[in-house]
C-alpha cells in the first residue's frame, strides 16, 4: 500500500505536515475513542489527535449520529441558508465574547486568510504582524517560517518556494511575548499595519503561554493605529474554554479565526467579530471583500459541529481533559526528576508537550536549545509501546474526552521505559525530524 500510495499521491501522503521521518509506511485503517489502528493491526494510543481536532475522542458516538440523520435528509444545495448554519451561527456568537457577526469556512488557513484580507481592505494598509513560533496555515501572507532566528526578525524565511517577494516583504515577524518590539514596531510602522494576527498561545512549537502584558499590549497598539487585531483560535478556541483563549484573557480581538476542535475532527472554520469588519465580505449584497467557498456551511459538518459543541456544553469534557491534562504534566515532571533529566513538562488544559530544557520558555528563541534527539527519540520509542506522540520537534499532544486514567498510566510507564532506552543510546537520527531544520508546523 505504501507504495501504491507514493506512485500516485507525491511522498505518498495528502499533506506535507504528514510527512514525517520514520512512519513513510504508515497506513492507517481504523480509529476510535483515544486509539488508531494501522494495517498491520497495531493499536496506538492517539495523543497527535490529528493536530488537534478530536476533543471528543475519534469517531465520537453522538458526533456520528448527528452526521447521519443529517445526511439522510439534506447535503449540500450552495444556495440559500440551512437552519443548521444559522443555528451555528447563534451557537458561536453565544460562546465567543467577540463575535459580533460570523461566517463558516471549511479549513483555519481560509478564515485567517479572509481575516488578513478585510483587514486590508478595511484598512487600505499593506503591513501583516505576526510572531515566531505561530502558524496560520499554509497561504502566502503568513508562509514565513516560525523557526526565524533571534537575528532574523522581521526579515523573510519563507516556508515555501514559489512565493512573490512583495508579499513576503509585506509580513513582519517579531518575537512573542516582547512588548518592547511591538512598541517599537508600531512606532516605526504603525500607519501602515493593517493587522496584527497571533495565536494567543503558540500552540504550533509546543506551548508559550502568553504573558497578559503582551496580549494587553497588542489589543492597546492596535487601538491606537486603527490596526485589526486578529486571534487565530485555530486551537485554542474551543479546546481551552468554550469562550476561546479571548474569554480566559478577557481581550477582545477585532477578529478570531476558528477551526479544528468546533467539529471535532469534520472539515470547519469560522472567521467571527467586529460587525463593521464582517459586513464587508460579499455574502452581503453589494459589500466588497469577495468571499466564497463551495463547501462552506456543508450540512453533514455543520451537524458535527453542532453536536460538537451541544456535547462540549451539555458533559464535563473539560473537566475531564484538564484533570487528564494536570495529571500528565505533574506525574511526568516527577518521572523527568527521578531520572535526572532536565526537563520542562509545559501544556494547558488538554495539551501537554515535554521540552528538555533547563527552564520554562517564554519565547521561541528559548526553544532553540530543546534537545531534539531526545524529544523525537523518546517519542520514536514510545511507538514501540502503543503509544502514539508525534515524533518531530516541538510538536504538542492532546487528551480527549475518550482517554481514560488507565491511558495515563500506560502513557506515564511507557514514557519511562522510552526515556530510559534513550539516555541509554541517545544517538537518534533526527534529520527531518527537525523543525528547526525546517519541517512545517501545525
Ligand atoms: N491556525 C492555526 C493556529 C493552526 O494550528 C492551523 C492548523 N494547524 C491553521 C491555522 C490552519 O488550519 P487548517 O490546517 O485547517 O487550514
Amino acid at each position: 500500500m505504501p507504495e501504491r500510495a507514493r506512485r500516485l499521491i507525491p511522498g505518498g501522503v495528502n499533506s506535507g505536515q504528514r510527512n514525517v521521518p520514520g512512519l513513510g509506511d504508515l497506513v492507517i485503517a481504523r480509529a476510535r475513542g483515544s486509539r488508531f489502528w494501522d494495517t498491520t493491526g497495531r493499536e496506538y494510543t492517539d495523543y497527535h489527535a490529528a493536530f488537534g481536532p478530536p476533543l471528543l475522542g475519534h469517531a465520537d458516538p453522538d458526533v456520528d449520529a448527528a452526521v447521519t440523520e443529517t445526511a439522510r435528509e439534506l447535503d449540500l444545495c450552495g444556495v440559500g441558508v440551512t437552519e443548521g448554519e444559522v443555528r451555528l451561527a447563534e451557537t458561536l456568537a453565544e460562546l465567543m465574547p467577540s463575535f459580533e457577526r460570523v461566517l463558516l469556512t471549511s479549513t483555519g488557513s481560509e478564515a485567517t486568510f479572509h481575516a488578513l484580507r478585510v483587514a486590508r481592505a478595511a484598512t487600505g494598509r499593506r503591513l501583516v504582524v505576526k510572531f515566531q513560533g505561530c502558524y496560520h496555515g499554509w497561504h502566502d501572507s503568513v508562509s514565513l517560517n516560525v523557526i526565524s532566528a533571534p537575528d532574523r526578525v522581521g526579515r523573510h524565511d519563507p516556508i515555501s518556494t514559489g512565493i512573490l517577494p512583495e508579499v513576503l516583504e509585506s509580513t513582519l515577524v517579531l518575537r512573542f511575548n516582547d512588548v518592547a518590539q511591538v512598541r517599537e514596531t508600531f512606532a516605526t510602522h504603525g500607519a501602515d499595519i493593517a493587522a496584527v494576527i497571533v495565536e494567543p498561545v503558540p500552540h504550533n512549537v509546543g506551548c508559550l503561554l502568553p504573558d497578559q502584558e503582551f496580549l494587553a499590549a497588542l489589543r492597546e497598539e492596535c487601538t491606537s493605529h486603527g490596526s485589526v487585531l486578529v486571534f487565530d483560535e485555530v486551537i485554542t478556541g474551543v479546546r481551552h474554554d468554550l469562550g476561546g483563549w479571548q474569554r480566559i484573557a478577557g481581550i477582545r480581538p477585532d477578529l478570531t479565526t476558528m477551526g479544528k476542535a468546533i467539529a471535532n475532527g469534520y472539515p470547519i472554520g469560522a472567521i467571527g467579530g467586529r460587525a463593521d469588519l464582517m459586513d464587508l465580505f460579499s455574502s452581503r449584497p453589494g459589500a466588497p471583500v469577495f468571499f466564497a467557498g463551495t463547501y462552506n456551511g456543508h450540512p453533514a459538518v455543520v451537524a458535527a459541529a453542532l453536536a460538537t459543541l451541544d456535547k462540549l456544553r451539555a458533559e464535563p469534557v473539560h473537566e475531564h481533559v484538564f484533570r487528564l491534562g494536570e495529571r500528565v504534566r505533574t506525574e511526568l515532571s516527577a518521572l523527568y526528576a527521578g531520572l535526572g533529566v532536565p526537563a520542562v513538562v509545559a501544556g494547558y488544559g488538554s495539551v501537554f508537550v515535554t521540552y528538555f530544557l533547563a527552564k520554562a520558555p517564554r519565547s521561541y528563541d528559548d526553544l532553540l536549545a530543546n534537545d531534539t534527539g531526545m524529544f523525537v527519540g523518546y517519542r520514536r520509542r514510545l511507538l514501540d509501546h502503543g503509544i502514539f506522540e508525534l515524533p518531530l520537534n516541538l510538536k504538542r499532544s492532546h487528551l480527549s474526552y475518550a482517554h481514560t486514567d488507565d491511558d495515563v498510566d500506560r502513557l506515564l510507564a511507557a514514557t519511562e521505559i522510552a526515556v530510559r532506552a534513550q539516555l541509554a543510546d541517545p544517538t537518534t537520527d533526527v534529520s527531518g525530524a527537525s523543525t528547526m531544520a525546517g519541517a512545517l508546523p501545525c
